[in-house]
């Protein structure tokens, strides 16, 4: 009775296209309010200077064209750090949205597009905004994408990473340093993303802690020497020195983001003000009109932050020259590769999707991306590289503070927007067909998958819809829809992650729905060589031999990080022919053997003097993709494999050898030398730091003790304990729940690694029969 099954990756936010009633609204609102409140703008001076101005449309337009004088930016950082309130505190400064309390969570805030990030005081979704700015005498475009902090969101953080080429990393001033600020960190510098500092909440330092200003520069000290450890540790080498930061030049800078000011060290030279200016607004010397006046003179927000950008973040020129080696391994000689490098915006357009966008009332798909080379016109025909199709660019927008407007043309080093395609996230556009860009990893792949039906049957067709735009909007989620049983499954990151997913369904998309209870997602793989294993075609003419064997380290370890291309290897694969050579040294008949990279898993042609070798090939890779989809323990994903095709034996008559005799005599074959090899089943672990009260630590070891889980590290500072240690993701089901429940509320838990190990052997039996009666399998399936 079965089925299409469709897999679809991703889907993620839908920018929602902000309406502007809305925005008006709030302005009104917070206009009101702001009479009341400390740390105002001076609101009648900014409006009087943006009516002797252009609309700041008119000036996005036109400095869209001055590469030079642009920033494509982004602001990461651990949860709760203060990046909501950053980012719509220059935009209030921009004159976009008005007004000081945008960064008070109680007054809602307006990149929050979606009413479950209100209830869950968080930011999900990266929301575009862009800015004019004036530093000594000229005008810049700053682009910036605000990036969510939860991890179990990351994929929303690793896709704008590809957009930008500088990032603005916040770290509160009392917390420091924490996991995911490292986790944002490694984001940053994997795709080449400079960052500066922000140390964010100094007012806690001054109102909470009642630190002295000498106390203070010793914490910044603190936060900025392990910030530039980290730096040195995780950049590549001739990368480090130029991401490390200093107080001196200015690439840190310090201050509140909540009440909007914030200072540098050429700042305070250039105002001539100390340290010591920063406790008179909290000593209760100045009056509320005092101290807004002096903020805004000497510290306004804005004027640091978007300085320190122009100041030390490069222009996508700079940038492209070092960025493109790094995410694009195409000939860097040919006249494409000089256009990327050189971001030549009279080039061959070369467009890389981060990010689409639903308009929730016409239903379009708006792809949001980076302009790499080229120009980007309405009426323009493309190709998209990893669909293999053409396609018609509709309508060009760029970002006019969260808002998309529409240009005739944009050109090369701008972060826009494109209407008319009809592509998935990490896509690249180009003129006709060209190397695409390296596929956007996340850096954490979905291990929780539950069931989700339409509670009332005759809703299945709009679950379907709903779904496939859902899995278009957050590629960071995976869904495998049954259009026939109506049982389709939604895999994301964490329990978080698909409860935030279901609330959407129910509440944007007005659907019921009911999910399953969570299911882990597991990996097959062998852990030691086979013999070669036959796998005979059902009209017994044809016959494969194969042999599997675990992957070297090395290699999947560069497949991970991306080094290692995946995909079909075509005839002459320079980035392939690359990887191998120089970093393993092997030699050009072992390189030609390999045939297949497919989700962490090796495909290689060992047979030799085959005549029809190269009518079958195809079909041989099709049938090591679909076993390494569904593996012969439990039918979970396979990783870690090599697979070796030996010999074959093939029908001289193409007609005996066609995919319907092949693909089960490879698939027996494959099977059945995994099976002679000791399969094993790996299952997910998470790497959390757990922050408690030193009292808790304890109830915290007990606690992850009971859970299969093992305590790594245990750090003590200032009365509370990070608690690092590794669980076992089938164990951490209502993990956020219980954890609460054993600290009384204050504990909190962030995930800062996941890997896949082996199950201890005493549960893979148990395992595998769970896995398998849920899936319905036969003995022989
Ligand atoms: P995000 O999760 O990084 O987006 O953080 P938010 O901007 O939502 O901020 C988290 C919490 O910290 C909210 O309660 C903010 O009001 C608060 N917050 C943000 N910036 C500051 C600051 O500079 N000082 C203080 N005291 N609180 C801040």
């Amino acid at each position: 009775m079965f089925l299409k099954i469709i897999v679809l990756n991703w889907a993620g936010n839908k920018l929602k296209v902000f309406k502007l009633i809305f925005v008006n609204l709030l302005i009104r609102k917070w206009q009101k309010r702001n009479e009341q409140s400390p740390f105002k703008f001076p609101l009648k001076k900014q409006k009087n200077k943006m009516a002797e101005k252009e609309t700041s449309l008119q000036k996005i337009q036109r400095m869209t064209s001055n590469q030079k004088n642009i920033r494509n930016v982004a602001t990461s950082a651990h949860i709760h750090h203060g990046k909501t309130a950053f980012t719509d505190n220059l935009l209030a400064a921009a004159g976009m949205m008005a007004v000081k309390n945008a960064g008070d969570l109680e007054e809602g805030m307006a990149t929050w597009q979606h009413s479950d990030e209100q209830e869950r005081l968080m930011t999900v979704d990266a929301a575009n905004v862009s800015m004019a700015h004036n530093f000594q005498g000229e005008e810049y475009l700053i682009n910036l994408i605000d990036t969510p902090g939860h991890v179990d969101f990351g994929g929303n953080v690793t896709r704008a990473m590809r957009a930008i080429d500088g990032t603005f990393v916040l770290v509160c001033a009392v917390e420091g340093i924490m996991p995911q600020t490292e986790t944002v960190l490694r984001q940053a510098l994997k795709e080449r993303v400079k960052p500066v500092l922000f140390i964010n909440k100094v007012d806690r330092l001054i109102n909470e802690l009642k630190t002295t200003p000498e106390q203070m520069q010793e914490r910044f000290v603190k936060i900025i020497e392990k910030f530039n450890h980290l730096v040195d540790q995780i950049a590549e080498k001739e990368f480090a020195p130029k991401c490390k930061v200093s107080v001196q030049d200015g690439s840190v800078a310090f201050g509140s983001a909540r009440e909007n000011w914030a200072l540098s060290m050429p700042f305070m030279q250039k105002k001539k003000i100390s340290f010591k200016d920063i406790y008179s607004l909290y000593d209760g010397s100045l009056t509320p009109e005092e101290r807004d006046k002096w903020v805004w003179e000497n510290a306004a927000l804005n004027e640091v932050i978007l300085d320190m950008a122009v100041k030390h973040l490069p222009n996508p020129i700079e940038a492209q020259k070092y960025r493109i080696p790094k995410i694009w391994k195409g000939d860097l000689d040919s006249q494409f590769g000089k256009d990327l490098v050189n971001c030549n915006r009279d080039g061959e357009v070369a467009f890389v999707v981060t990010r689409i966008v639903i308009d929730p009332r016409s239903g379009k798909e708006i792809s949001a991306g980076r302009l790499y080379s080229g120009t980007m016109k309405s009426g323009m025909e493309v190709y998209a590289n990893n669909m293999q199709s053409k396609g018609k660019i509709q309508q060009v927008l760029v970002y006019n503070g969260i808002k998309p407007e529409q240009l005739e043309s944009v050109p090369a080093g701008n972060v826009l927007a494109v209407s008319g395609l009809n592509v998935d996230v990490g896509e690249t556009i180009t003129a006709k067909e060209e190397t695409a860009f390296e596929e956007i990893k996340h850096i954490f792949q979905p291990v929780i998958t539950k069931s989700i039906e339409p509670v009332k049957v005759a809703d299945l067709p709009k679950l379907i819809e709903i779904l496939k735009k859902v899995s278009k909007e957050d590629p960071s989620i995976k869904v495998s829809i049954n259009e026939e049983t109506g049982e389709s499954l939604i895999s994301g990151m964490g329990e978080l992650h698909l409860e935030i997913i279901e609330g959407r369904i129910k509440s944007e998309k007005g659907l019921e729905v009911k999910m399953g209870q969570p299911i882990v997602v597991y990996r097959e793989s062998v852990n030691k060589e086979s013999n070669a294993a036959e796998g005979r075609s059902p009209n017994k003419h044809n016959s494969f031999f194969i042999k599997v064997a675990p992957l070297e380290d090395e290699i999947a370890d560069m497949i991970e990080k991306g080094e290692l291309p995946e995909g079909r290897v075509k005839k002459k694969s320079e980035a392939v022919t690359k990887a191998f050579s120089e970093r393993l040294g092997w030699g050009s008949d072992e390189i030609r053997n390999v045939k297949d990279i497919y989700k962490g898993n090796l495909l290689m042609d060992e047979t030799r003097g085959e005549v029809h070798i190269g009518e079958v090939i195809e079909m041989v890779m099709d049938a090591f993709e679909m076993v390494m989809d569904q593996g012969p323990l439990a039918r979970e994903p396979c990783m870690k494999m090599k697979v070796s095709l030996v010999d074959i034996k093939l029908h001289e008559d193409a007609i005996h050898r066609g995919p319907a005799q092949v693909y089960p005599a490879v698939r027996e074959a494959i099977t059945g030398a995994m099976k002679s090899s000791n399969p094993m089943l790996l299952e997910p672990l998470q790497i959390h730091v757990i922050e408690v009260p030193e009292d808790y630590i304890g109830t915290i070891t007990k606690l992850v003790g009971s859970k299969r889980g093992q305590i790594l590290d245990i750090i003590q500072e200032g009365g509370f304990a990070h608690v690092k240690s590794k669980l076992p993701v089938a164990e951490m089901i209502g993990w956020s729940s219980e954890l609460r429940s054993a600290t009384e509320g204050r504990g909190t838990s962030s995930l800062l690694e996941q890997q896949f190990e082996r199950i201890p052997p005493a549960l893979q039996s148990d395992v595998i029969r769970k896995i398998r009666d849920r899936k319905g399998l036969s003995e022989n399936q």
